[in-house]
Protein backbone atom coordinates (compact mmCIF):
# COMPACT_ATOMS: atom_id res chain seq x y z
CA UNK A 1 0.00 0.00 0.00
CA UNK A 2 1.44 3.46 -0.99
CA UNK A 3 1.33 6.75 1.35
CA UNK A 4 2.91 4.79 4.27
CA UNK A 5 4.55 6.78 6.91
CA UNK A 6 8.09 6.63 6.99
CA UNK A 7 9.36 3.98 9.65
CA UNK A 8 10.65 6.62 12.42
CA UNK A 9 12.66 4.62 15.21
CA UNK A 10 11.55 5.78 18.75
CA UNK A 11 15.09 6.40 20.45
CA UNK A 12 16.30 8.12 23.23
CA UNK A 13 18.76 10.20 21.23
CA UNK A 14 15.75 11.57 19.98
CA UNK A 15 15.25 13.18 23.02
CA UNK A 16 18.56 14.53 23.73
CA UNK A 17 18.72 16.11 20.90
CA UNK A 18 15.37 17.67 21.11
CA UNK A 19 16.65 18.76 24.69
CA UNK A 20 19.84 20.39 22.98
CA UNK A 21 18.27 22.08 20.53
CA UNK A 22 15.63 23.76 22.21
CA UNK A 23 15.90 23.43 26.33
CA UNK A 24 19.72 24.64 26.77
CA UNK A 25 18.57 27.73 28.80
CA UNK A 26 16.69 25.77 31.45
CA UNK A 27 17.98 24.56 35.03
CA UNK A 28 18.91 21.38 36.33
CA UNK A 29 19.73 22.00 40.30
CA UNK A 30 20.80 19.15 42.84
CA UNK A 31 21.88 19.14 46.03
CA UNK A 32 25.09 17.55 46.89
CA UNK A 33 27.01 17.07 50.36
CA UNK A 34 29.36 19.80 49.22
CA UNK A 35 26.42 22.22 48.93
CA UNK A 36 23.54 23.30 45.74
CA UNK A 37 25.18 22.74 42.08
CA UNK A 38 23.09 24.08 39.34
CA UNK A 39 23.33 23.88 35.57
CA UNK A 40 22.10 24.62 32.56
CA UNK A 41 20.18 21.64 29.79
CA UNK A 42 23.35 23.37 27.38
CA UNK A 43 25.99 21.95 30.14
CA UNK A 44 24.03 18.62 30.84
CA UNK A 45 24.17 17.85 27.30
CA UNK A 46 28.31 18.42 26.69
CA UNK A 47 28.73 16.38 29.49
CA UNK A 48 26.58 13.67 28.33
CA UNK A 49 28.84 13.52 25.08
CA UNK A 50 31.65 14.13 26.70
CA UNK A 51 30.43 10.88 29.28
CA UNK A 52 29.60 9.19 26.47
CA UNK A 53 33.50 9.58 24.81
CA UNK A 54 34.67 8.49 27.87
CA UNK A 55 33.05 5.32 28.13
CA UNK A 56 33.47 4.26 24.45
CA UNK A 57 36.77 4.70 25.74
CA UNK A 58 36.90 2.45 28.36
CA UNK A 59 35.38 -0.25 26.02
CA UNK A 60 32.13 -0.12 26.62
CA UNK A 61 29.98 -0.79 23.54
CA UNK A 62 26.03 -1.17 22.71
CA UNK A 63 23.95 -3.88 24.90
CA UNK A 64 26.61 -3.88 27.54
CA UNK A 65 25.49 -3.34 30.50
CA UNK A 66 26.52 0.14 32.89
CA UNK A 67 25.17 0.24 36.25
CA UNK A 68 24.69 2.94 39.10
CA UNK A 69 24.82 2.90 42.64
CA UNK A 70 23.78 6.47 43.66
CA UNK A 71 21.43 8.99 44.86
CA UNK A 72 19.50 11.30 42.64
CA UNK A 73 22.17 13.91 40.88
CA UNK A 74 22.86 15.58 37.74
CA UNK A 75 25.86 13.05 37.78
CA UNK A 76 23.51 10.38 37.62
CA UNK A 77 21.06 11.79 35.28
CA UNK A 78 24.25 12.28 32.82
CA UNK A 79 24.89 8.27 33.36
CA UNK A 80 21.24 7.77 32.19
CA UNK A 81 20.99 9.68 28.93
CA UNK A 82 24.64 8.71 27.97
CA UNK A 83 24.68 5.08 28.23
CA UNK A 84 21.10 4.28 26.01
CA UNK A 85 22.19 7.01 23.77
CA UNK A 86 25.39 5.14 23.62
CA UNK A 87 23.45 1.73 22.89
CA UNK A 88 24.28 0.76 25.45
CA UNK A 89 22.16 -0.40 28.50
CA UNK A 90 21.82 1.65 32.33
CA UNK A 91 21.07 -0.82 35.24
CA UNK A 92 20.22 1.45 38.10
CA UNK A 93 20.85 -0.45 41.72
CA UNK A 94 18.40 0.11 44.32
CA UNK A 95 21.01 1.05 47.01
CA UNK A 96 18.67 0.47 49.64
CA UNK A 97 18.74 -3.64 48.77
CA UNK A 98 20.11 -5.82 51.52
CA UNK A 99 24.42 -6.25 49.98
CA UNK A 100 23.83 -9.82 49.06
CA UNK A 101 20.75 -8.07 46.89
CA UNK A 102 22.62 -6.05 45.00
CA UNK A 103 25.02 -8.90 44.56
CA UNK A 104 23.08 -11.09 43.31
CA UNK A 105 21.30 -8.58 40.88
CA UNK A 106 24.64 -6.87 39.03
CA UNK A 107 25.61 -10.09 38.42
CA UNK A 108 22.86 -11.58 37.16
CA UNK A 109 22.98 -8.46 35.24
CA UNK A 110 26.20 -9.08 34.00
CA UNK A 111 26.94 -5.28 34.72
CA UNK A 112 30.56 -4.34 33.41
CA UNK A 113 30.93 -0.81 34.50
CA UNK A 114 29.44 0.76 37.82
CA UNK A 115 29.24 4.54 38.97
CA UNK A 116 28.91 5.48 42.69
CA UNK A 117 28.66 7.46 44.57
CA UNK A 118 31.54 8.44 47.14
CA UNK A 119 28.96 8.38 49.94
CA UNK A 120 28.40 4.93 49.16
CA UNK A 121 31.83 3.91 48.92
CA UNK A 122 31.60 2.25 52.53
CA UNK A 123 28.54 0.11 51.37
CA UNK A 124 29.89 -0.68 47.98
CA UNK A 125 33.29 -1.25 48.87
CA UNK A 126 32.09 -4.22 50.95
CA UNK A 127 30.59 -6.43 47.83
CA UNK A 128 33.13 -5.28 45.42
CA UNK A 129 34.90 -8.35 45.84
CA UNK A 130 31.91 -10.88 44.80
CA UNK A 131 30.88 -8.33 41.51
CA UNK A 132 32.32 -11.14 38.93
CA UNK A 133 31.53 -9.40 35.56
CA UNK A 134 32.53 -5.38 36.81
CA UNK A 135 35.80 -4.85 35.15
CA UNK A 136 36.03 -0.75 35.84
CA UNK A 137 34.10 1.51 38.72
CA UNK A 138 34.13 5.03 38.43
CA UNK A 139 33.55 6.98 41.23
CA UNK A 140 31.14 10.73 41.39
CA UNK A 141 33.79 12.42 44.02
CA UNK A 142 32.43 14.04 47.19
CA UNK A 143 33.57 17.61 45.43
CA UNK A 144 37.26 18.83 46.73
CA UNK A 145 38.09 15.21 48.27
CA UNK A 146 40.33 13.07 45.82
CA UNK A 147 39.30 9.53 44.61
CA UNK A 148 41.42 6.95 45.57
CA UNK A 149 42.84 5.41 42.45
CA UNK A 150 43.04 2.04 44.17
CA UNK A 151 38.96 2.43 44.43
CA UNK A 152 38.09 3.40 41.06
CA UNK A 153 38.18 6.37 38.60
CA UNK A 154 37.33 9.47 39.14
CA UNK A 155 34.35 10.65 36.97
CA UNK A 156 35.27 14.36 36.79
CA UNK A 157 38.48 13.24 36.07
CA UNK A 158 37.74 11.10 33.23
CA UNK A 159 35.53 13.51 32.02
CA UNK A 160 37.89 16.49 31.93
CA UNK A 161 40.10 14.17 29.55
CA UNK A 162 37.42 12.95 27.60
CA UNK A 163 36.86 13.27 23.75
CA UNK A 164 32.83 14.12 23.30
CA UNK A 165 31.08 11.97 21.09
CA UNK A 166 27.70 14.08 20.11
CA UNK A 167 26.09 11.36 17.59
CA UNK A 168 24.50 7.88 18.60
CA UNK A 169 24.61 4.79 16.72
CA UNK A 170 22.08 3.18 14.80
CA UNK A 171 19.53 1.55 16.97
CA UNK A 172 16.76 -0.29 16.70
CA UNK A 173 13.57 0.92 18.88
CA UNK A 174 13.51 -2.51 20.15
CA UNK A 175 16.75 -2.35 22.08
CA UNK A 176 16.95 -2.39 25.44
CA UNK A 177 17.81 0.91 26.79
CA UNK A 178 17.76 0.71 30.75
CA UNK A 179 16.89 -2.34 33.00
CA UNK A 180 15.55 -2.26 36.91
CA UNK A 181 15.07 -5.05 39.35
CA UNK A 182 11.71 -5.63 41.35
CA UNK A 183 12.03 -5.15 45.22
CA UNK A 184 9.84 -7.88 45.66
CA UNK A 185 10.17 -9.59 49.27
CA UNK A 186 9.58 -12.17 47.65
CA UNK A 187 11.98 -14.89 45.68
CA UNK A 188 15.27 -13.27 44.11
CA UNK A 189 14.53 -9.49 42.50
CA UNK A 190 13.64 -10.43 39.05
CA UNK A 191 15.00 -8.13 35.99
CA UNK A 192 13.00 -5.75 33.69
CA UNK A 193 14.07 -4.76 30.47
CA UNK A 194 12.80 -1.18 29.03
CA UNK A 195 13.27 -0.90 25.31
CA UNK A 196 13.51 2.47 23.52
CA UNK A 197 10.44 2.53 22.20
CA UNK A 198 8.53 1.45 25.36
CA UNK A 199 10.36 4.66 26.95
CA UNK A 200 9.22 6.91 24.36
CA UNK A 201 5.93 5.74 24.59
CA UNK A 202 5.50 6.23 27.96
CA UNK A 203 7.30 9.70 27.86
CA UNK A 204 4.61 10.55 25.71
CA UNK A 205 1.93 9.30 27.31
CA UNK A 206 3.06 10.49 31.22
CA UNK A 207 3.13 14.50 29.44
CA UNK A 208 -0.41 14.52 28.37
CA UNK A 209 -2.45 16.97 29.73
CA UNK A 210 -5.21 15.00 31.62
CA UNK A 211 -1.78 12.29 32.56
CA UNK A 212 1.33 13.96 34.72
CA UNK A 213 0.65 17.09 32.62
CA UNK A 214 4.24 17.76 33.03
CA UNK A 215 5.28 21.09 30.74
CA UNK A 216 7.91 23.14 30.31
CA UNK A 217 6.77 25.95 33.23
CA UNK A 218 7.45 23.35 35.74
CA UNK A 219 10.12 22.83 37.86
CA UNK A 220 10.17 19.09 38.69
CA UNK A 221 11.37 17.59 42.00
CA UNK A 222 12.14 13.87 41.79
CA UNK A 223 12.11 12.60 45.14
CA UNK A 224 11.13 9.32 43.74
CA UNK A 225 14.67 7.58 43.21
CA UNK A 226 16.14 6.92 39.61
CA UNK A 227 17.01 3.32 40.80
CA UNK A 228 13.02 2.71 41.40
CA UNK A 229 11.23 1.99 38.51
CA UNK A 230 12.92 4.64 36.07
CA UNK A 231 11.97 7.10 38.88
CA UNK A 232 8.54 6.59 37.12
CA UNK A 233 9.71 8.15 34.14
CA UNK A 234 9.86 11.74 35.21
CA UNK A 235 13.06 12.27 33.57
CA UNK A 236 12.58 11.29 30.25
CA UNK A 237 9.37 13.55 30.74
CA UNK A 238 10.98 16.18 32.14
CA UNK A 239 13.34 16.32 28.78
CA UNK A 240 10.96 15.81 26.28
CA UNK A 241 9.15 19.13 27.84
CA UNK A 242 12.29 21.18 29.14
CA UNK A 243 11.08 21.50 32.84
CA UNK A 244 13.77 22.78 35.28
CA UNK A 245 14.93 19.98 37.46
CA UNK A 246 15.75 19.47 40.80
CA UNK A 247 17.62 16.16 42.29
CA UNK A 248 17.53 16.23 45.98
CA UNK A 249 20.54 13.86 46.71
CA UNK A 250 20.24 11.95 49.79
CA UNK A 251 18.37 15.02 51.35
CA UNK A 252 15.05 13.22 51.92
CA UNK A 253 14.32 14.71 55.53
CA UNK A 254 11.16 16.79 55.04
CA UNK A 255 12.86 19.91 56.04
CA UNK A 256 15.04 19.39 53.30
CA UNK A 257 12.43 18.37 50.66
CA UNK A 258 10.23 21.70 52.16
CA UNK A 259 13.07 24.01 51.81
CA UNK A 260 13.79 22.64 48.06
CA UNK A 261 10.47 23.40 47.16
CA UNK A 262 10.50 26.67 48.31
CA UNK A 263 14.22 28.08 47.17
CA UNK A 264 13.67 26.13 43.69
CA UNK A 265 9.71 27.22 43.39
CA UNK A 266 8.94 23.62 42.97
CA UNK A 267 5.93 23.07 40.99
CA UNK A 268 5.69 19.37 40.16
CA UNK A 269 6.53 16.66 42.50
CA UNK A 270 7.03 13.17 42.48
CA UNK A 271 7.08 10.74 45.77
CA UNK A 272 5.77 7.72 47.45
CA UNK A 273 3.05 8.34 50.31
CA UNK A 274 5.65 7.89 53.37
CA UNK A 275 8.03 10.82 52.31
CA UNK A 276 4.92 12.88 51.16
CA UNK A 277 3.29 12.17 54.24
CA UNK A 278 6.69 13.07 56.38
CA UNK A 279 6.20 16.40 54.51
CA UNK A 280 3.11 17.41 55.19
CA UNK A 281 3.12 16.27 58.54
CA UNK A 282 6.82 19.03 58.93
CA UNK A 283 4.64 21.36 57.20
CA UNK A 284 2.14 21.52 59.42
CA UNK A 285 4.31 21.50 62.47
CA UNK A 286 5.83 24.30 61.00
CA UNK A 287 2.88 26.86 59.91
CA UNK A 288 4.43 29.75 58.00
CA UNK A 289 8.38 28.43 57.72
CA UNK A 290 8.08 27.33 54.19
CA UNK A 291 6.27 29.41 51.38
CA UNK A 292 5.61 26.35 49.31
CA UNK A 293 2.83 28.25 46.92
CA UNK A 294 4.44 27.56 44.13
CA UNK A 295 3.84 23.52 44.27
CA UNK A 296 0.57 22.94 41.85
CA UNK A 297 1.26 19.36 41.61
CA UNK A 298 2.33 16.35 43.92
CA UNK A 299 2.34 12.76 42.26
CA UNK A 300 2.01 9.87 45.05
CA UNK A 301 2.13 5.90 43.70
CA UNK A 302 4.36 3.24 44.83
CA UNK A 303 1.94 2.26 47.53
CA UNK A 304 -1.76 3.48 48.62
CA UNK A 305 -2.22 7.10 49.49
CA UNK A 306 -3.43 7.48 53.14
CA UNK A 307 -6.66 9.68 52.96
CA UNK A 308 -5.69 11.72 55.63
CA UNK A 309 -2.61 13.24 53.22
CA UNK A 310 -5.05 14.00 50.06
CA UNK A 311 -7.84 15.36 52.35
CA UNK A 312 -4.83 17.32 54.22
CA UNK A 313 -2.79 18.40 51.52
CA UNK A 314 -6.10 19.66 49.59
CA UNK A 315 -7.24 21.30 52.76
CA UNK A 316 -4.09 22.94 54.01
CA UNK A 317 -2.23 23.81 50.98
CA UNK A 318 -4.82 23.71 48.45
CA UNK A 319 -3.09 21.17 46.13
CA UNK A 320 -4.86 17.66 45.16
CA UNK A 321 -2.18 14.74 45.13
CA UNK A 322 -2.60 12.70 42.14
CA UNK A 323 -2.52 8.98 42.85
CA UNK A 324 -1.15 6.98 40.38
CA UNK A 325 -0.65 3.03 40.15
CA UNK A 326 2.32 1.18 38.44
CA UNK A 327 5.04 -1.28 38.90
CA UNK A 328 8.67 -2.42 37.81
CA UNK A 329 7.24 -4.24 35.08
CA UNK A 330 4.57 -1.04 33.90
CA UNK A 331 7.47 1.11 33.05
CA UNK A 332 5.92 2.34 35.65
CA UNK A 333 2.63 4.18 34.58
CA UNK A 334 0.13 1.67 34.95
CA UNK A 335 -3.09 3.56 36.15
CA UNK A 336 -3.38 7.51 36.62
CA UNK A 337 -5.64 9.50 39.18
CA UNK A 338 -6.14 12.33 36.29
CA UNK A 339 -9.06 15.02 36.58
CA UNK A 340 -12.27 14.33 34.21
CA UNK A 341 -15.36 15.93 34.15
CA UNK A 342 -17.23 13.41 36.00
CA UNK A 343 -15.43 14.93 39.17
CA UNK A 344 -17.56 17.90 39.04
CA UNK A 345 -21.04 16.01 39.22
CA UNK A 346 -19.44 14.38 42.70
CA UNK A 347 -20.15 15.69 46.15
CA UNK A 348 -17.20 16.56 48.01
CA UNK A 349 -16.88 13.13 49.22
CA UNK A 350 -17.27 11.36 46.49
CA UNK A 351 -14.77 13.41 44.81
CA UNK A 352 -12.43 12.50 47.11
CA UNK A 353 -13.41 8.98 47.43
CA UNK A 354 -12.62 9.08 43.52
CA UNK A 355 -9.30 10.42 43.89
CA UNK A 356 -7.99 7.77 46.70
CA UNK A 357 -8.77 5.43 43.73
CA UNK A 358 -5.76 4.59 42.33
CA UNK A 359 -7.15 5.75 38.53
CA UNK A 360 -7.82 5.01 34.75
CA UNK A 361 -5.80 3.15 32.48
CA UNK A 362 -3.00 4.80 30.87
CA UNK A 363 -3.66 5.30 26.96
CA UNK A 364 -2.82 1.76 25.49
CA UNK A 365 -2.82 0.31 28.71
CA UNK A 366 -5.57 -2.10 28.99
CA UNK A 367 -6.67 -3.50 32.74
CA UNK A 368 -8.51 -6.77 33.55
CA UNK A 369 -9.33 -8.53 36.99
CA UNK A 370 -9.76 -12.27 36.97
CA UNK A 371 -10.62 -14.98 39.45
CA UNK A 372 -8.86 -18.20 41.29
CA UNK A 373 -9.35 -19.67 37.86
CA UNK A 374 -8.88 -17.38 35.51
CA UNK A 375 -12.39 -15.72 34.51
CA UNK A 376 -12.78 -12.08 33.76
CA UNK A 377 -14.85 -10.22 36.61
CA UNK A 378 -16.95 -7.53 35.91
CA UNK A 379 -15.95 -3.71 36.22
CA UNK A 380 -19.15 -3.33 38.91
CA UNK A 381 -16.97 -1.72 41.52
CA UNK A 382 -17.43 -4.22 43.84
CA UNK A 383 -15.88 -7.62 42.78
CA UNK A 384 -12.76 -8.30 43.15
CA UNK A 385 -9.85 -10.50 41.81
CA UNK A 386 -6.10 -10.67 40.77
CA UNK A 387 -5.48 -7.51 38.18
CA UNK A 388 -3.74 -8.43 35.39
CA UNK A 389 -2.26 -5.38 32.33
CA UNK A 390 -0.59 -5.09 29.06
CA UNK A 391 0.17 -2.42 27.02
CA UNK A 392 3.15 -1.22 25.08
CA UNK A 393 5.64 -0.38 27.84
CA UNK A 394 4.32 -3.55 30.33
CA UNK A 395 6.98 -6.46 30.39
CA UNK A 396 6.65 -9.32 28.60
CA UNK A 397 9.52 -11.50 30.04
CA UNK A 398 11.93 -11.02 33.13
CA UNK A 399 15.33 -10.79 32.30
CA UNK A 400 17.05 -14.82 31.76
CA UNK A 401 14.28 -16.00 34.68
CA UNK A 402 13.03 -19.45 35.22
CA UNK A 403 9.55 -17.87 36.31
CA UNK A 404 8.09 -16.49 33.26
CA UNK A 405 5.87 -18.97 32.99
CA UNK A 406 3.79 -17.66 35.36
CA UNK A 407 4.62 -14.18 35.38
CA UNK A 408 2.30 -14.10 32.05
CA UNK A 409 -1.38 -15.54 31.43
CA UNK A 410 -2.29 -15.59 27.54
CA UNK A 411 -0.18 -12.03 27.22
CA UNK A 412 -1.42 -10.40 29.96
CA UNK A 413 0.85 -10.00 33.00
CA UNK A 414 -0.18 -10.68 36.28
CA UNK A 415 0.65 -7.67 38.79
CA UNK A 416 -0.03 -9.77 42.03
CA UNK A 417 -2.39 -6.90 43.02
CA UNK A 418 -5.94 -7.63 43.62
CA UNK A 419 -8.40 -4.96 42.39
CA UNK A 420 -12.15 -3.64 41.83
CA UNK A 421 -12.30 -1.87 38.08
CA UNK A 422 -15.61 0.39 38.62
CA UNK A 423 -18.36 1.24 36.13
CA UNK A 424 -16.77 4.25 35.23
CA UNK A 425 -13.64 2.70 34.69
CA UNK A 426 -11.58 3.42 38.00
CA UNK A 427 -9.49 1.11 39.33
CA UNK A 428 -8.98 0.28 43.08
CA UNK A 429 -6.33 -1.65 44.47
CA UNK A 430 -7.75 -4.09 47.40
CA UNK A 431 -4.76 -5.91 48.43
CA UNK A 432 -1.71 -8.12 47.14
CA UNK A 433 -2.76 -11.59 46.61
CA UNK A 434 0.17 -12.57 48.83
CA UNK A 435 -1.20 -10.34 51.62
CA UNK A 436 -5.15 -10.64 51.33
CA UNK A 437 -6.50 -12.80 54.53
CA UNK A 438 -8.12 -16.29 52.90
CA UNK A 439 -10.52 -16.72 55.48
CA UNK A 440 -12.63 -19.96 54.86
CA UNK A 441 -12.76 -19.58 51.53
CA UNK A 442 -13.57 -15.58 51.58
CA UNK A 443 -11.37 -12.92 51.08
CA UNK A 444 -10.40 -10.21 53.82
CA UNK A 445 -8.66 -6.84 52.41
CA UNK A 446 -5.36 -6.28 54.63
CA UNK A 447 -5.62 -2.91 52.96
CA UNK A 448 -9.39 -2.16 53.99
CA UNK A 449 -8.63 -2.93 57.72
CA UNK A 450 -5.60 -1.13 57.48
CA UNK A 451 -6.89 2.14 56.55
CA UNK A 452 -9.62 1.86 58.57
CA UNK A 453 -7.60 1.36 61.33
CA UNK A 454 -5.02 4.49 61.03
CA UNK A 455 -8.37 6.54 61.16
CA UNK A 456 -8.02 6.17 64.60
CA UNK A 457 -6.60 9.56 65.97
CA UNK A 458 -4.18 7.64 68.40
CA UNK A 459 -3.24 5.25 65.63
CA UNK A 460 0.53 5.95 64.05
CA UNK A 461 0.62 2.78 61.07
CA UNK A 462 -0.83 -0.21 61.07
CA UNK A 463 -0.53 -3.73 59.12
CA UNK A 464 -3.16 -6.36 58.92
CA UNK A 465 -1.56 -9.79 58.35
CA UNK A 466 -3.11 -13.10 57.84
CA UNK A 467 -1.75 -15.45 60.49
CA UNK A 468 -3.03 -19.41 60.49
CA UNK A 469 -6.10 -20.70 62.16
CA UNK A 470 -7.03 -23.89 62.93
CA UNK A 471 -10.74 -23.39 61.42
CA UNK A 472 -10.61 -20.61 58.63
CA UNK A 473 -7.24 -21.04 57.48
CA UNK A 474 -6.21 -17.70 58.26
CA UNK A 475 -7.46 -15.01 59.95
CA UNK A 476 -6.57 -11.28 60.49
CA UNK A 477 -4.11 -9.91 63.03
CA UNK A 478 -3.53 -6.06 63.26
CA UNK A 479 -0.03 -4.67 64.03
CA UNK A 480 -0.61 -1.51 65.53
CA UNK A 481 1.72 1.00 65.71
CA UNK A 482 0.15 4.17 68.22
CA UNK A 483 1.75 7.48 68.85
CA UNK A 484 3.97 8.58 70.64
CA UNK A 485 2.52 8.64 74.46
CA UNK A 486 -0.52 7.33 73.34
CA UNK A 487 -1.75 4.30 75.30
CA UNK A 488 -4.69 1.60 73.34
CA UNK A 489 -6.13 -1.79 73.66
CA UNK A 490 -7.19 -4.01 71.45
CA UNK A 491 -10.85 -3.28 72.14
CA UNK A 492 -10.35 0.40 71.52
CA UNK A 493 -9.24 -0.60 67.65
CA UNK A 494 -11.62 -3.02 67.35
CA UNK A 495 -14.55 -0.77 68.00
CA UNK A 496 -13.17 2.10 66.23
CA UNK A 497 -13.33 0.14 62.68
CA UNK A 498 -16.39 -1.92 64.12
CA UNK A 499 -19.22 -0.14 62.11
CA UNK A 500 -17.37 -0.29 59.00
CA UNK A 501 -17.11 -3.55 58.25
CA UNK A 502 -19.11 -7.08 58.37
CA UNK A 503 -17.96 -8.89 61.42
CA UNK A 504 -16.27 -11.60 60.01
CA UNK A 505 -13.81 -9.07 58.37
CA UNK A 506 -12.84 -8.23 62.09
CA UNK A 507 -9.11 -9.23 63.24
CA UNK A 508 -9.54 -11.47 65.72
CA UNK A 509 -6.76 -9.98 67.62
CA UNK A 510 -4.36 -6.87 67.85
CA UNK A 511 -1.19 -6.31 68.66
CA UNK A 512 1.17 -3.35 69.52
CA UNK A 513 4.50 -3.04 68.17
CA UNK A 514 6.92 -0.02 67.74
CA UNK A 515 7.43 0.22 63.86
CA UNK A 516 6.00 -1.37 60.67
CA UNK A 517 8.93 -3.09 59.01
CA UNK A 518 9.61 -1.43 55.76
CA UNK A 519 11.35 -2.39 52.37
CA UNK A 520 14.08 -0.59 50.79
CA UNK A 521 11.86 1.22 49.00
CA UNK A 522 9.36 2.38 51.73
CA UNK A 523 6.60 0.13 51.93
CA UNK A 524 5.10 -2.10 54.28
CA UNK A 525 7.04 -5.74 54.47
CA UNK A 526 4.65 -7.41 55.98
CA UNK A 527 6.73 -11.20 55.35
CA UNK A 528 8.68 -10.45 58.21
CA UNK A 529 5.45 -10.16 60.73
CA UNK A 530 4.15 -13.05 58.65
CA UNK A 531 7.54 -14.85 60.04
CA UNK A 532 7.19 -12.78 63.31
CA UNK A 533 3.70 -13.41 64.26
CA UNK A 534 3.55 -17.11 62.63
CA UNK A 535 2.98 -19.04 65.90
CA UNK A 536 0.64 -16.36 67.18
CA UNK A 537 -1.95 -17.75 69.83
CA UNK A 538 -5.62 -16.14 68.84
CA UNK A 539 -7.25 -15.63 71.88
CA UNK A 540 -10.14 -17.68 72.84
P1 LIG B 1 7.33 -1.56 42.59
O1 LIG B 1 7.63 -2.43 41.43
O2 LIG B 1 8.37 -1.61 43.65
O3 LIG B 1 7.03 -0.17 42.17
O4 LIG B 1 6.03 -2.13 43.30
C1 LIG B 1 4.81 -2.24 42.59
C2 LIG B 1 3.71 -2.54 43.56
O5 LIG B 1 3.50 -1.43 44.42
C3 LIG B 1 2.36 -2.78 42.92
O6 LIG B 1 2.24 -4.09 42.43
C4 LIG B 1 1.41 -2.47 44.06
O7 LIG B 1 1.29 -3.58 44.92
C5 LIG B 1 2.13 -1.36 44.79
N1 LIG B 1 1.58 -0.07 44.37
C6 LIG B 1 2.03 0.74 43.40
N2 LIG B 1 1.28 1.85 43.32
C7 LIG B 1 0.31 1.74 44.25
C8 LIG B 1 -0.80 2.55 44.65
N3 LIG B 1 -1.04 3.73 44.10
N4 LIG B 1 -1.60 2.09 45.64
C9 LIG B 1 -1.34 0.90 46.24
N5 LIG B 1 -0.32 0.11 45.91
C10 LIG B 1 0.50 0.51 44.92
Amino acid sequence: MQGLMMDWQLTLPNLLERARMLHGRREIVSRTPAGMHRYTYKEYVERVDRLRGALTSLGVRPGDRVATFAWNSYRHFEVYFAVPCMGAVIHTLNVRLFPEQVVFIANHAEDSVVLVDATLLPVFQKIRSQLTTVKQVIVFPDDGKPVDPAVGLDYEALLAKAEPIRTAPPIDENAAAAMCYTSGTTGNPKGVVYSHRAIVLHTLAAVGADMMGLRGFDSMLAIVPLFHANAWGLPYAAVMVGAKMIWPGHFLQPADVSSLIESEKVTFVGGVPTIISALYQHLGENPGRYDISSLQKIMVGGAACPRSLMEGFRRDFGVWITHAWGMTETSPLGTFGNERPQLLELSPEQELNTRLKQGLPAPFVEIRIVDAEGRELPHDGVAFGELQVRGPWVVKAYHNDARNAEALMDGWFRTGDVATIDPEGYLQLVDRTKDVVKSGGEWISSVDLENAIMMHPGVLEAAVIGVAHPIWQERPLACVVTRPGVTLTAGDIIASIKSRFATWWLPNDVTFIDAVPKTSVGKFDKKVLREQFKDHRWPE
